[in-house]
């Protein structure tokens, strides 16, 4: 694959090229606190990945610095997780505290060098004195003890002479520099706690901004790959090891945007909350997006790393659509399991003019997954349905089973209702149906048209199943808090029925239950008595999900961003800002957020939103596309402007061009500075809508396939896919898949 690296390999790369190391060396060094999610996916992708990708290594180090939250059962957790995905560390698994000597000889050096101090001040009087971005700091008095003071100092803190709180060694930098993080940071405190590898050993433990670099230097790593909001850190991290002097080659730090998901929540923090109030059922609960949790819902590591490698690695903060993490594992499942039926919400269907049974041969793998691969599937005249495959009053566009239509059963015969049986309540307990014996699958000869096909199992054979459906664990798009849980994330489905080829000669542990969506042998509760099935994903994005409902966005509080260890609340003005983004635009927090803290974007976008207003539209290419470019270039930089960029929009909310083609024009624009209607127009990219063009291309390939048009009508409805595809390529992308759904549904369902 010819693809453009990012930014991190390229700047291996020009090391590599430069001969800057021998080889290279990344780490991935999560605390043991809590269990990994799938940023942590993310993060393992990267930094293994580069060490896959370069001959290099990878190390595996517990950052295990805080001994109050750390426990071995997320080390193991963590161990599990980097191997599930199918990555391997060099060596043993590193800890931070197998360096805690050498951490100790390193901070003595710092105070022999005059470097670092032993500094008592009341916490409140420390904070006081650091100042604030717009104020210098001032320095501790006790920043004049000796060298000799300092030692002592630091040997009895060690040793636990102490209490906590009572001191810090702190290094020695510049109380007025306008990093804060630079105004003589802490190195060490005072901790009596019992740490789960070093015991009693210690009481002082070192803090991530001393510990890191050096275990990195330590372990002769080369690329110490990190998230943003250590961004101000990098600046520590090069003063420890330069003004330790330390022997080249030596690492450097670089940073990347975490991985932010909506309707998720992924601080190990706030997953800690969630396991320990048992709002879910422990760290592996299949709605978590822990990887613990993934696993057991059915995700294979194949599918999450398409999707760590499909977002990207990028400098700009931004929050991925979670219905990008479901097309993942559906597209992996696709071609590789097999398909089944399963009846959720069973509706007895007795068919009266049927004797005896019979087995069809059906395959697990339709046409379109061309795969070798089938079971025995038991037919008699009792079979169940799903209940909604049924509508006594049909609806409009209501293609499955009434009393006047028929429908086929998949992979058997056509059958058409001829009583409906209700108890003393109303309720349809059971149908009376017929079958057309000369309407078996594959060998149909009975002219009989019907509008679709339906699963069902024999109701003797059938086994009994629980299943297990998972919702979004949250109803908010960035949820907060616990009141955003969603109340219905998890229904359990005792008495579904499955075909009993599933449990008797299981091919493999997913399935795709026909028209249900794909599903997993549950890992921990399948019993062949109880068999459990989690739901993964369902088969398609729900419309419903697709929608974003804005009475969710109401009660929003602007979010805290993290610099500098302290919580910085924004501006009045900035606030201000968030607010009206929120309420009057309706846009999302995440997306205010980064508009209102930002000047340039905000003008940028406010002044777009002058020419066309669509607020929505606008601030997502604005936050994601535009806010990137801006990482490299200033704002007088930008080859178009906030006018050209709403007319871009435009195009694409008058349906003139769609969101695909518009990323297309938008490159252009970034590159060349052209209008973009010029480029819409130059290129031909104008969006195909009007029927008259699209409908004699439909005739057309439906005249040249005319076998799936028939498998089509026959129930296959996987293969309306293969027809929009065709239209698509046909008009090379520019068909307005709206319209080409909506003919190519009203073209196939004509019958004859
Ligand atoms: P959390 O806030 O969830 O506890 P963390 O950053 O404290 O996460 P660590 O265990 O310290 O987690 O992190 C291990 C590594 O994983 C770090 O390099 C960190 O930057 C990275 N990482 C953690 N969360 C994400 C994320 N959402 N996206 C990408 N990388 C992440
Ligand atoms: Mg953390």
């Amino acid at each position: 694959m010819n693809k453009s690296k990012d930014f991190l390999r390229r700047k291996v790369e020009e090391d590599l090229k430069a001969g800057k190391y021998q080889e290279i060396i990344t780490r991935f060094p999560p605390e043991p606190n809590g269990f990994p999610h799938i940023g942590h996916a993310k993060s393992i992708s990267i930094n293994f990945g580069i060490a896959r990708d370069y001959q290099g290594r990878c190390n595996l180090r517990m950052d295990d610095t805080n001994p109050t939250t750390e426990d071995t059962q997320y080390v193991e957790a963590l161990k599990d997780a980097v191997q599930w995905l199918g990555f391997e560390w060099d060596k043993d698994v590193h800890y931070t505290s197998d360096y805690f000597f050498k951490l100790y000889a390193y901070a003595k050096e710092l105070i022999s060098m005059g470097k670092a101090y032993v500094d008592s001040l009341p916490e409140e009087q420390m904070r006081e004195y650091r100042g604030t971005v717009t104020q210098a700091g001032k320095r501790s008095k006790y920043a004049q003890r000796s060298v000799e003071e300092n030692l002592e100092l630091l040997e009895q803190m060690k040793n636990g002479k102490f209490q906590e709180g009572e001191h810090v060694l702190r290094a020695k930098i510049d109380m007025a520099s306008p990093n804060m993080k630079m105004r003589d940071p802490l190195l060490y405190r005072i901790k009596h706690s019992h740490h789960f590898r070093a015991g009693d050993e210690w009481s002082i433990y070192p803090m991530y901004d001393f510990a890191h670099c050096l275990s990195d230097y330590l372990e002769g790593v080369t690329h110490s790959i990190c998230t943003l909001e250590f961004e101000n850190n990098r600046e520590i991290y090069d003063w420890v090891l330069d003004t330790l002097k330390l022997e080249p080659p030596r690492p450097y730090q670089y940073e990347f945007a975490r991985l932010n998901i909506n309707y998720t929540v992924m601080s190990k923090r706030k997953l800690l909350e969630l396991v320990e109030k048992k709002l879910v059922n422990g760290w592996d609960d299949p709605r978590l997006p822990t990887i613990a949790g993934l696993r057991r819902r059915g995700y294979t590591p194949e599918s999450i790393l398409n999707f760590c490698e499909q977002i990207g690695v990028a400098k700009a903060n931004s929050v991925v659509d979670v219905a990008q993490l479901e097309f993942s594992i559906r597209s992996d499942l696709n071609p590789k399991v097999p398909r089944v039926m399963c009846v959720l919400d069973p509706l007895k269907v007795t068919i009266g003019n049927y004797d005896g049974k019979e087995e069809l041969e059906a395959s697990y793998y339709p046409h379109d997954v061309p795969k070798e691969g089938s079971r025995r599937l038991p037919f008699s005249k009792e079979i169940y349905i799903e209940r909604d495959d049924f509508m006594e009053n049909p609806t409009k566009g209501y293609f499955r089973l009434t009393p006047t239509q028929p429908v086929r059963l998949k992979h058997a015969y056509i059958i058409c209702c001829k009583e409906i049986i209700k108890d003393e309540h109303g309720n349809i307990v059971e149908i009376k149906a017929e079958y057309y014996p000369d309407s078996k699958s594959g060998e149909d000869t009975s002219g009989i048209k019907v509008k679709s096909a339906i699963q069902w199992v024999e109701a003797n054979e059938a086994k009994e199943i629980e299943v297990r459906l998972y919702d979004r664990l949250y109803i908010n798009e960035s949820p907060q808090n616990i009141d955003d849980l969603n109340p219905n994330s998890l229904k359990i489905v005792k008495n579904a029925l499955i075909e009993p080829a599933v449990i008797t000669q299981k091919p493999d542990v997913r399935f795709q239950f026909e028209r249900e969506g794909y599903f997993f042998a549950d890992p921990v509760d399948y019993t062949d008595k109880k068999p459990v099935f989690n739901k993964i994903v369902a088969l398609k994005e729900a419309s419903s999900q697709k929608k974003k409902t804005p009475q969710n966005r109401q009660k929003q509080e602007p979010k805290k961003v993290q610099i500098d260890g302290e919580v910085t609340p924004m501006t009045k003005e900035e606030e201000a800002k968030f607010e009206k983004y929120i309420n009057e635009l309706k846009l999302n927090p995440e997306v205010a957020n980064t508009l209102a803290r930002d000047k340039q974007l905000s003008s940028f976008y406010e002044e777009a939103l002058e020419s066309l207003f669509t607020p929505v539209g606008i601030a997502n290419i604005v936050t994601n596309d535009i806010a990137r470019e801006l990482k490299q270039k200033d704002i007088s930089a930008l080859k178009y402007t906030p006018k050209q960029v709403a007319k871009l929009i435009e195009m694409v909310d008058n349906e003139i061009i769609s969101t695909k083609i518009a990323k297309q024009v938008f490159e252009e624009m970034s590159k060349s500075g052209e209008e973009p209607r010029q480029i819409v127009d130059s290129k031909g990219l104008i969006q195909i809508s009007d029927p008259s063009v699209l409908l004699p291309i439909i005739e057309e390939i439906i005249v040249k396939n005319p076998d799936n048009v028939e498998k089509y009508r026959a129930g296959n409805n996987k293969l309306f896919g293969f027809f929009v595809g065709q239209v698509l390529k046909a008009t090379k992308g520019k068909g307005n898949p709206k319209v080409v759904n909506s003919l190519i549904e009203d073209r196939l369902n004509i019958i004859n």
